[in-house]
């Protein structure tokens, strides 16, 4: 057998393949460092996966409305036939959140991301003719995605990014690397069987900040979307790139004595405790207006949350809330080993034993307690006691930090709803529901895990991953007019 530098590599990566580190390639494939198809989509090196990724973005260029919706349905194929073994997959990869949310939020973006059926087209017709606004692509798409949810949210980007036409290359986070990367393979392996087109959905196998700055500086990188928290949002925004920022967020819920309390808790529960609070919409601090406070301490208990103590809650502090950074940038954040963690595992740090299956623990804090400013992303809520509705609201508005991201009220008083949707000015806000029902689950509306908050898309749709363009025809084609 004669060794060449192919084969070598193609040896060397079916090792680290073995030993976890990258997919195979596809059977077939050849990897010679400069041929790029076959690679599935699956690169180290970002300036390939730029170029991989500009090559398939002009082939789909080429192509119908109704190729992408094919291309669409074969994601949406594999994410829902396939949601179990990815699902169980990115558990065990990441360790953070619950298996059964794993596969339900993989079966949900399939399902329900908006496709092609979301484009539109705009037409002005009057006596000086015709004009057509039509939505473009931008062309290759940069899209960093985080650990919470690594192959949910590159499925819902990859669907809303074809949809307008592009191609898209992802850093992920590296906690989530070996899902996202299997997960694009499955994804171009199916559609490159059904068009031809490889590396439309392309992923840095190995992601670290350097490979996720090379993709905000990179010339072929038309545009980027990012998921993340407070740091990533910060560098996109810096970035000099067109940016469609998903950042961080801190939701709290008000309650008010006209709230159907019963209801509320349920929904509390329901939002808080779903993936263990990974969600970025979930709802992380509960401001009740005077006699509120009371009777919902008591609704959660009724419904299966576990409250600890105030000696039990600090027990939890001191182990789950972590300090970072220096002088006037010290500040606290969720201990990385208690994100997304059991509520029996935070409830063990806390010195309490706990029924099993228990989904939330509370407990009633005073203000000033970090659990209320940290967005912790744990199955934990703290409930803080406000004089009036007027206080509760100034409360919720001081610790969403100004994200505007969400916000959710319990009550049935109209007139405090618009004084909280006033006030808090958040990008998606809840009345009496859970936090997902912001998203079409269980209310209506769309879904998409990328939420852009800082600069303003909101829900991400196919229209945000578009260019508008204008087409004007002089005279003609205004067919009610004169001659
Ligand atoms: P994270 O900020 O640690 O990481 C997100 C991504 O950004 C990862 O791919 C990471 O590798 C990358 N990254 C981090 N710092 C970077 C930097 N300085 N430069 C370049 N890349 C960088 O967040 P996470 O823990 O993975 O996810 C949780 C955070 O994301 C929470 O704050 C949550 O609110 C937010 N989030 C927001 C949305 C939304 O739609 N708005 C959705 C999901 C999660």
């Amino acid at each position: 057998m004669q060794l060449n530098e192919n084969l070598i590599r193609n040896v060397v990566r079916q090792v680290l393949a073995e030993v976890g580190n990258i997919p195979p390639l596809p059977r077939g494939a050849q990897s010679n460092g400069r041929g790029r198809q076959g690679r599935r989509g699956v690169f180290t090196c970002p300036d390939q996966a730029v170029a991989a990724a500009q090559e398939a973005f002009e082939q789909l260029s080429r192509r119908t409305i109704e190729d992408r919706r094919r291309i669409i349905a074969v994601i949406r194929r594999i994410a829902i036939d396939q949601a179990e073994e990815l699902g169980t997959m990115e558990m065990h990869e990441t360790r953070i959140g619950r298996l059964e949310h794993k596969i339900e939020k993989l079966r949900i973006l399939g399902e329900k991301t908006p496709g092609v059926e979301f484009l539109r087209s705009d037409a002005y017709s009057g006596d000086n003719g015709l004009t057509v606004i039509e939505r473009a692509p931008f062309g290759v798409i940069g899209a960093i995605t985080p650990v919470t949810h690594s192959l949910p949210t590159l499925t819902g980007n990859a669907i809303s990014m074809i949809a307008g036409g592009n191609a898209l290359v992802a850093n992920p986070h590296p906690s989530g690397k070996r899902v996202a990367a299997e997960g694009v393979r499955r994804f171009n392996e199916a559609i490159f069987a059904a068009t031809g087109i490889d590396n439309l959905i392309c992923v840095i196998a190995e992601p670290t900040l350097e490979t996720a700055n090379a993709l905000f500086k990179h010339k072929g990188i038309a545009c980027i979307c990012v998921t993340g928290g407070p740091a990533v949002a910060r560098a996109a925004l810096n970035s000099g790139k067109r940016a469609v920022v998903a950042g961080p967020g801190n939701p709290p819920v008000v309650v008010d004595d006209t709230a159907d309390y019963d209801r509320a808790a349920k929904a509390i529960i329901q939002g808080a405790s779903y993936d263990n609070n990974l969600l970025c919409i979930a709802e992380k601090e509960v401001f009740c207006a005077g006699s509120a406070h009371e009777a919902m301490l008591e609704a959660m208990h009724r419904h299966g949350a576990v409250r600890l103590t105030a000696q039990e809650v600090d027990r939890l502090a001191a182990a789950a809330i972590a300090t970072v950074g220096e002088g006037a940038h010290r500040h606290d954040v969720a201990a990385k080993e208690f994100i997304g963690q059991d509520a029996s595992t935070l409830a063990r740090a806390a010195g309490r034993d706990v029924p099993a299956g228990t989904q939330l623990l509370y407990a009633e804090v005073e203000e000033s307690h970090p659990f209320v400013a940290v967005e912790q992303m744990m199955p934990f809520v703290p409930f803080v006691r406000c004089r009036d509705i007027e206080d509760a609201i100034a409360k919720a508005k001081h610790y969403e930090h100004g994200f505007r991201h969400t916000s959710i009220i319990h009550t049935n008083n109209v007139r405090h709803m618009t004084m909280m949707g006033r006030a808090l000015d958040t990008t998606l806000f809840v009345k009496n529901g859970p936090c997902m029902a912001a998203l079409g689950l269980g209310g209506e509306g769309y879904l998409s895990f990328s939420i852009a908050t800082p600069t303003g898309e909101g829900v991400t749709t196919p229209l945000t991953f578009t260019r508008e363009r204008r087409c004007a025809l002089i005279d003609d084609l205004h067919i009610l007019g004169r001659d």
